[in-house]
């Protein structure tokens, strides 16, 4: 059988490391739009910093040692269902037997302007690269970012690190609105400002403005914020162009079943293009995180080894790793009860629904982020032990523990 995975980030790679193991025999083939072995976007803050190839998630042997057919620098332009052909962009066709739509998203700006030259991001290696050779060209002094989403973030505090004065504008009152409360975002606002970025909230972009070449920012209010380097990091888009004309099913995301089938026969999705359902609430939406992008890469993987798995659902979790202080959330923010504790610059926050866990934020000491986690994801009723769960050592020995998959 052939499979061909579109996508070498991380849902195509967990597909094919989970195939391999359970399945020697099958031609594998993987395809990638960019011109790196398979990495992981959460490693590459690190690797500008560091200067590290720990992003290079997969090294160059992965592909012979997996027995993996691995092309990069070529992209996918269309599928066709009924040949069970995909088109590249150099004109030829690759045949498949089973196909895996891993294809991640791209930056998703909806401002005017958007598409002047000279705005940069940070959602590929390739975007990043050219971000942070622009600031090493030694002609960029400044920089604004645009949204305070937790990419955002991820890029202010790497120009802060490497020399920029950095402005970042958020419309919304706080920053990380999606995951954090406004308590636990009011400290990572902190820590930024500490770091030396100069958040603006409650402040919209309407336009970046330039003559061709993107120079300014405008604002909502009127004015007109200038800088050396402007950056959007305004969220992200599910890359469905080569779906174009395929009857492949998609919203905003692609349409899966509980096997991460798509409508279409022997064609599976997984990862930040995919639409999933939230374990917790229930809701089917796009979980771009890259626990989810495993996990589903991981079912589709057993799926197509013939190891029929249903898709338990996406968690809904984040954490920020470049502030100085660890602070991860997980779940809702929001229940009947919060249990909360402070000390020493760290906090705890766990909120409950009828004495289970649907969600916490923890600042500085995250060490109980897997029992916490596993408890919510059993749905436990926590009353016998409702008095220990905010103490940083519980659930040390208990058989409950689950690890956070670490993200890169
Ligand atoms: C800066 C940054 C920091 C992050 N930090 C965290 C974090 O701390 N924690 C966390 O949980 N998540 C984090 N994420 C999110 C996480 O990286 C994603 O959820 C994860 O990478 C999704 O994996 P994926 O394989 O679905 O997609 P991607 O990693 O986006 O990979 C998709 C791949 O498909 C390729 N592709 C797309 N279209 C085509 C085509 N037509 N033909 C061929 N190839 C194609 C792309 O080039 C890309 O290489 C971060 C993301 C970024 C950008």
């Amino acid at each position: 059988m052939k499979i061909v995975i579109i996508g070498a980030g991380p849902a195509g790679v967990s597909v094919a490391e989970t195939l391999r193991a359970h399945d020697k025999q099958s031609e594998l083939v993987m395809l990638s739009a960019e011109p790196y072995p398979p990495y992981s976007p959460p490693a590459m803050v690190d690797h500008f910093l560091t200067g590290s190839n720990a992003h290079l998630w997969r090294d160059a042997e992965w592909p012979e040692q997996t027995g993996v057919d691995y092309r990069n620098g070529v992209e996918v332009t269309a599928i066709q269902p009924g040949a069970h052909a995909i088109q590249l962009k150099d004109g030829s066709k690759l045949d498949y037997d089973r196909l895996v739509l891993a294809t991640g998203g791209s930056l998703y700006a909806p401002l005017k302007g958007a598409d002047l030259s000279g705005i940069y991001n940070f959602k590929s290696l390739s975007a990043a690269e050219a971000l942070v050779k622009k600031i090493k060209s030694g002609e960029a002094a400044s920089a604004i970012v645009v949204g305070a989403g937790f990419i955002g973030m991820e890029i202010a505090l790497l120009l802060r690190e490497l020399g920029m004065a950095v402005t970042q504008i958020e419309m919304l009152d706080q920053v990380m609105s999606a995951m954090l409360d406004p308590e636990t975002a009011g400290v990572a606002l902190a820590m930024l400002g500490k770091r030396g970025v100069d958040v603006r909230l409650n402040t919209k972009a309407s336009a970046f403005m330039g003559d061709g070449q993107a120079k300014s920012v405008q604002l909502e209010s009127g004015e007109v914020l200038q800088a050396d380097v402007l950056i959007a990091a305004t969220g992200i888009k599910p890359n469905l162009k080569l779906l174009d004309g395929s009857g492949i099913d998609h919203k905003w995301g692609i349409t899966v079943d509980e096997h991460l089938r798509t409508n279409t026969a022997d064609i599976f999705a997984a990862g930040d293009a995919v639409e999933t359902t939230d374990r917790l609430t229930g809701e089917t939406y796009v979980h771009a995180i890259f626990p989810n992008a495993i996990e589903q890469g991981r079912i589709v993987g057993l799926n197509l080894a013939g190891i029929e798995t249903i898709y338990e659902g996406a968690d809904r979790m984040n954490s920020l790793k470049h502030l100085g202080l660890p602070i991860m959330a997980v779940g809702l923010k929001s229940g009947d009860e919060v249990l909360q504790t402070r000390q020493n610059g760290h906090m705890r926050t766990i909120y409950l629904q009828d004495n289970r866990v649907v969600g916490f934020q923890l600042v500085g000491d995250i060490k109980t982020a897997g029992i916490l986690r596993a408890l919510m994801n059993r749905g436990e009723n926590i009353q016998p032990y409702k008095d220990r769960l905010l103490n940083p050592n519980f659930g040390q020995g208990m058989l409950v523990w689950e690890s956070i998959t670490p993200y890169a």
